[in-house]
């Protein structure tokens, strides 16, 4: 291995520790962690900054969301939905939908955003995770595929869109911030039969999730 390689690898198991400080204890959830070359998400330039506990940007206006925001929502699914298929809204850098990938789902991403949605599905590929990515407006989920045993939304919605609750399989969950600009709560819904549970957990910042059911373009 080369040295620089040696160096991020033990960046990398820092950045494992420091979530462990933080809480997160799922054992599958920090092999991933792991596993994902982080700082491949990142320019050439800014990649020493890969595995700092921090969101970074991306371009576009978008960010790819600090590691332990990441590892919070994948717990939350992993814990509810240990396989299976599950849709990611807001593929941004791709790393949120590697980590799903490096779990052994089977993922579907979609980003409205067509620069992100380029370099992200040629990035996944060119490292070896089998992703299907999509170009479009992710609030109106990915009818061909569904259902889907979970969904996950990377960006804050204002409310839950109906087209994601109603593509979720039987007991089939969605990891999603809900709030206003400044603040979502990172909620989960999970079907049973025509009903669905709610739980809130903590606040989180995200992007906004720009949609027909979600904002309007042009709102912030
Ligand atoms: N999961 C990403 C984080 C991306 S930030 C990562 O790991 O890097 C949120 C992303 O959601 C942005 O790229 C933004 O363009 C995208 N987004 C916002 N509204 C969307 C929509 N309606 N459909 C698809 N993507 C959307």
């Amino acid at each position: 291995m080369k040295e620089s390689e040696k160096l991020l690898e033990q960046k990398r198991r820092e950045m494992v520790d420091t979530l462990k400080r933080y809480g997160i204890d799922n054992r599958r959830v920090l092999d991933a962690f792991m596993e994902v070359p982080r700082h491949c998400f990142f320019e050439i330039e800014t990649r020493e900054l890969a595995y700092r506990d921090g969101a970074f940007p991306i371009g576009f206006g978008q960010t790819i969301s600090q590691p332990y925001t990441v590892a919070y929502m994948t717990t939350l699914l992993v814990e509810r939905c240990s396989s299976g298929k599950v849709l990611e809204i807001g593929t941004g850098s791709g790393y949120q939908a590697a980590i799903l990938a490096a779990l052994g789902y089977r993922v579907f991403t979609v980003e409205r955003i067509e620069g992100l949605y380029e370099k992200a599905e040629k990035l996944l590929a060119s490292l070896g995770f089998n992703v299907a990515c999509r170009l479009g407006d992710g609030t109106l989920g990915w009818i061909e595929e569904a259902p889907f045993d979970a969904v996950m939304v990377t960006a804050g919605a204002p409310q839950e869109p109906e087209p994601l609750m109603g593509q979720l399989a039987e007991n089939g969950c969605m990891v999603i911030p809900l709030g206003g600009h400044d603040s979502q709560q990172m909620t989960v819904f999970q079907r049973r039969g025509e009903d669905f549970s709610r739980e809130v957990f903590e606040n989180f910042t995200f992007v906004p999730l720009v949609g027909k059911s979600g904002w309007n373009e042009g709102v912030f």
